[in-house]
């Protein structure tokens, strides 16, 4: 590993002892802290003021018993976390995870990038996150229902549209959101349409809000794309996962010209060299829940299934890892680089590992974190809460628009700062030392809070 700044040495050694085992939590700190090391030296204002210490401190972890009941009369017990990690720029914001992987770990590396993206999209939020280990999964509606009802039923005190306004993530989507929503209305009798994003149309929710992290991921690459002089045209495409986040940015890539021939699920991918068939993958994956091997199934000889992980064999132009963390590692930079791909862009959180992460800079791809490349989401969220806020609601083309120029200004303030501070083309060091910036002068401005 390289070596951190000497004075944030101390800080990395801190974060790994006060939170001992959670891996992923020191993985998202150690990559913020090795981009900041020219920032150190310019402005030693920060570290004076233990800045990047507090940061790497949550303001407030919320964990609490969620019981429920199931179809059979059984009583089930899961766990809830909310981490409310940051909030110098805004009310905390960040989705919600339900998975049986989610533990404080988690939570705290997804909370903690929450921040500096967050800051990286211009808005007025600061960054939080939370779930639970529950596995909505063969759960049914009704009992998916329950669930929500019982973590809402504590997440509802520590809520509020200027206080913490969470939103989707791994199994929360729409159904989830409604249940999470109809909780709240009833246990605090306030429509408060403003504190959850990703609402359906009918009830406060924002158009494109649904589609906007595939999308927004999608513009950004366009806009490497762009600065090289390229484009999607005739470009091959492969996406990992076939949830919210990947579906949505098949779409994007399918409509700027480029050809997506793969995607996944956990159990395994789907090769189709034609082209995924988005009607067919929307109605299995986003309308039915269904697993991507019903899709080779449906669509017939001309797509081909192979169980388990793997498919960053598959030869591509660019990759697009949209489905969890560390999804992408070595062994598969190593295969995208030998088939020639020249783009990587995370539309997962941390999906790339940091071994990954080296071979591939190395090899002159061009990378774009999840910090900047995933932000669509969170600032079509925002949009959500503005129009809320002000009774309002925009077209689905404005508010498309408006993420087209958030994401070509995230791209562009990436390279800015990337090339101030001596590391010109790197999407990494950008992303980490813009989004780092606006927040350590706002947490200067409020003292020692
Ligand atoms: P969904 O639950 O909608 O979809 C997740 C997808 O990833 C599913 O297809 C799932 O397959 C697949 N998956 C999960 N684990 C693995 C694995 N180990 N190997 C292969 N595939 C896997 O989640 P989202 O699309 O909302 O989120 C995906 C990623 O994007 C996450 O990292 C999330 O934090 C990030 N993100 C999401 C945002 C949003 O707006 N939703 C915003 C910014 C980032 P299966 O069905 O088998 O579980």
């Amino acid at each position: 590993m390289p070596a951190l700044h000497e004075r944030l040495v101390p800080v990395y050694e801190e974060v790994v002892k006060r939170n001992p085992g959670e891996v992923e939590f020191h993985q998202a700190v150690w990559e913020v802290l090795e981009s900041l090391h020219p920032v150190v030296v310019r402005h030693p204002e920060y570290a004076d003021a233990e800045i990047i210490r507090r940061m790497c401190e949550p303001e407030r972890q919320i964990i609490f018993r969620v019981p429920w009941v199931d179809d059979r009369g059984r009583v089930q017990l899961n766990r809830g976390f909310r981490v409310e990690f940051n909030s110098a720029l805004g009310p905390y914001k960040g989705g919600l995870r339900f998975h049986p992987s989610v533990y404080l770990g988690i939570i705290k590396f997804l909370g903690f990038e929450q921040i500096f993206k967050n800051s990286l999209t211009g808005m007025p939020i600061g960054g939080a996150k939370g779930g639970a280990d529950f596995d909505p999964k063969g759960r049914s509606d009704a009992e998916v229902m329950r669930f929500c009802q019982s973590f809402m039923t504590e997440l509802y005190r520590h809520l509020g549209e200027h206080t913490d306004v969470p939103a989707g993530d791994i199994g929360v989507g729409a159904r989830e959101i409604g249940y999470l929503f109809g909780q709240y209305k009833r246990i605090t009798n306030r429509y408060e349409s403003g504190v959850l994003t990703g609402k359906g149309l009918t009830w406060g929710g924002a158009q494109v809000r649904r589609e906007a992290t595939g999308y927004g991921l999608v513009f950004f690459v366009d806009e490497i794309l762009r600065t090289r002089g390229d484009s999607f045209d005739g470009k091959t495409v492969v996406v990992s996962g076939s949830g919210n986040v990947a579906v949505y940015a098949i779409a994007k890539v399918q409509q700027l010209g480029g050809r997506v021939i793969a995607c996944s699920d956990s159990d395994g991918y789907v090769v189709d060299e034609a082209g995924i068939d988005f009607d067919l993958l929307h109605e299995i994956k986003i309308e039915r829940r269904g697993r991507i091997s019903d899709y080779a199934a449906k669509r017939g000889s001309g797509a081909t299934y192979v169980s388990g992980a793997g498919i960053w064999q598959v030869p591509c132009d660019i990759a697009l890892p949209c489905a969890t963390q560390n999804e992408l590692d070595d062994v598969g930079a190593a295969s995208l680089i030998r088939n020639g791909c020249r783009v990587v862009a995370e539309g997962a959180n941390m999906p790339t590992t940091p071994a990954a992460i080296r071979m591939l800079a190395e090899a002159g791809v061009a990378f774009a974190p999840g910090k900047a490349a995933n932000a669509g989401g969170v600032a079509t969220s925002a949009l959500e809460m503005q129009q809320n806020a002000s009774r309002d609601s925009w077209t689905f083309e404005y508010t498309e628009k408006r993420l087209a120029e958030i994401m070509r200004s995230i791209h562009e303030r990436c390279l800015v700062t990337a090339e101030a501070y001596g590391s010109p083309g790197n999407y990494v060091v950008g992303a980490n030392i813009a989004g780092f910036i606006q927040v350590a002068d706002a947490m200067l401005a409020l003292g020692v809070i």
